[in-house]
């Protein structure tokens, strides 16, 4: 059994450190401020092979193995969850293509999603208002007219939905159960979509959220992902890798917020000591780096089980369930640990405590992946 992450991981960490370091840590306040995405970023990310991380290299993409796709998510997440999101969200959203669509529509769709001088942003259009956890209320349809789809349908809470170039949409294409859902691809500009306007949120504030409206949009039939019917199914494989990748961000700001608090805990004196000497501080750092670690070696181990092509759901939803809990609490801990300091907004402590909050609800939330685990093991 191998712990080590290998030299080339080693290299990708770094350099994206570095990269964080200088291009993301000093603007996060400012973009979170604002509830802006930077898209400015996204090439300076293309270009170090950033984005895209699911595309294979066939197709223009970074061609990255997932342990370095979790490197990558968790060492930007450290500097900025939000962007991290919106910028890393082409991984998840075209997904879907990679695992289903034809040739014609991977040379087309991810070619044009990785081109570093300008790669088109997809977005993942699968929530509705009725329809979160249970999608077997999905209401959206798309019916055959003409030789067409006509979808109609509102998509929720549509991660990047105001900038996006073309939509990955989950409809009804049918009445049987557990076969009626398909995936469509929507370019932006089809007559009979609006965008909503962006939605106002607690945390991952530089990532846009808006809704999308389906009214009588015609579908080219060459457009369906997979076969009619494989919606469930192409839903269940995104979300194999939405997991580790959570967890792997929700490590990121978990480690964030313990470097702060450890450095503040050794600089702040009272009583005549810095804080760090007394042990019901040490017990907070204590249990932050413990849940981190085991965060992250769940968080490594599914998505090492990917690369190895191994069954990894249950590891998966369990390293995602952990990295959003230990996230949480620690950026708790974290604020406690640095007073007034800590819930003021002159320290970035209270946006890592209101990002990791989303991180467990975000595309299947905490509660799901609980009773995944419970079902998996129920199971055997
Ligand atoms: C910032 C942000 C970005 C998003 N990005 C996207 C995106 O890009 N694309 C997209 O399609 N959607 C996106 N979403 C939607 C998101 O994935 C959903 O909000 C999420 O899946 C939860 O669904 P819901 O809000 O409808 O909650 P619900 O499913 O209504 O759940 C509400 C509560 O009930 C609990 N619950 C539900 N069922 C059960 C059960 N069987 N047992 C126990 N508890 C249960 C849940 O755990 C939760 O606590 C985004 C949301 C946000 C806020």
């Amino acid at each position: 059994m191998h712990f080590k992450i290998n030299e080339e991981q080693e290299a990708i960490r770094k350099m994206v450190r570095d990269f964080r370091e200088k291009e993301i840590v000093p603007l996060a306040p400012a973009w979170d401020e604002e509830e802006r995405f930077p898209k400015e970023i996204l090439s300076k990310l293309d270009n170090l092979g950033l984005t895209n991380l699911s595309v294979p290299e066939k197709y223009g993409g970074p061609g990255v193995d997932f342990v370095s796709a979790a490197i990558i998510m968790e060492e930007l997440a450290y500097g900025c969850a939000g962007v991290t999101l919106a910028a890393g969200n082409n991984t998840i959203a075209l997904y879907p293509i990679i695992v289903g669509g034809t040739e014609e529509q991977k040379v087309k769709y991810l070619t044009a999603a990785c081109d570093c001088a300008g790669g088109k942003l997809a977005a993942l259009a699968l929530y509705e208002a009725e329809a979160g956890t249970d999608l077997t209320r999905l209401a959206t349809t798309a019916r055959h007219s003409g030789g067409a789809y006509l979808l109609n349908g509102r998509k929720t809470f549509v991660t990047n939905a105001p900038y996006a170039d073309f939509f990955i949409v989950f409809a009804k294409t049918g009445e049987e159960k557990g076969k009626d859902l398909s995936v469509l691809l929507v370019e932006k500009d089809t007559p009979g979509i609006t965008i909503g306007a962006p939605v106002h949120k607690l945390g991952l504030r530089a990532a846009a959220t808006a809704d999308v409206v389906f009214e009588n949009a015609r579908i080219p039939v060459e457009n369906l992902v997979g076969k009619e019917g494989s919606g469930y199914s192409l839903a269940a494989q995104t979300f194999e890798l939405t997991r580790p990748l959570i967890a792997a961000m929700a490590t990121g700001v978990a480690q964030a917020a313990m470097e702060q608090a450890a450095k503040y805990a050794g600089e702040r004196v009272q009583f005549g000591r810095p804080i760090a000497d007394f042990q019901a501080i040490r017990v907070m750092l204590a249990k932050m780096a413990a849940g981190i670690e085991a965060s992250r070696l769940l968080t490594y181990q599914a998505v090492w089980l990917r690369d190895e092509a191994a069954a990894a759901n249950s590891k998966a939803a369990m390293a995602r369930f952990v990295a959003t809990e230990a996230a949480l609490k620690t950026t708790i801990d974290a604020i406690q640990i640095m007073g007034g300091y800590g819930y003021s907004r002159e320290y970035p402590l209270e946006k890592f405590m209101r990002d990791a909050k989303m991180l467990q609800i975000i595309e299947e939330d905490t509660q799901a992946q609980q009773l995944y685990i419970a079902a998996d093991l129920l199971k055997q």
